[in-house]
């Protein structure tokens, strides 16, 4: 999609370094992170938010990412939050998980 920051970055348009990628998937490190492992996860494909049309195949994708790139990296305890719409802090309208984790994260609520 035009003018959207994570299709042009899924597209390589920005040399990001990307942690993993594959045919549906990019993840690459967030630009302001609040922990000190802050990744997103990101499909190629665009869509605005959770609440969209997605097949059930790459909501999936989704999650198994989450799982391969942790086990990757060696990160068993983290946080995977997906923000949907503005007022749940959504900012970047092309659906992505976020990937938290530090020692020092304390229980969400
Ligand atoms: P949201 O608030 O939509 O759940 O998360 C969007 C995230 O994308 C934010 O944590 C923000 O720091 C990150 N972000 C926004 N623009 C860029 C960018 O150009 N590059 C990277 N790596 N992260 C970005
Ligand atoms: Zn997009």
């Amino acid at each position: 999609m035009e003018d959207c920051i994570f299709c042009k970055i899924a597209k390589g348009e920005f040399n990001t370094e990307f942690i993993y990628e594959d045919s549906e998937v990019v993840v690459f490190k967030d630009i302001n992170p609040i922990a000190p492992v802050h990744l997103l996860v990101v499909p190629k494909k665009h869509y605005s938010s959770l609440n969209d049309d997605i097949e059930p195949m790459l909501l999936s994708k989704l999650l198994l990412t989450v799982k391969k790139v942790t086990k990757q990296l060696g990160i068993d305890e983290y946080r995977t939050v997906i923000n949907t719409g503005e007022t749940a802090g959504q900012s970047v309208f092309h659906i992505h998980l976020h990937i938290v984790s530090s020692e020092k994260l304390g229980p969400i609520c």
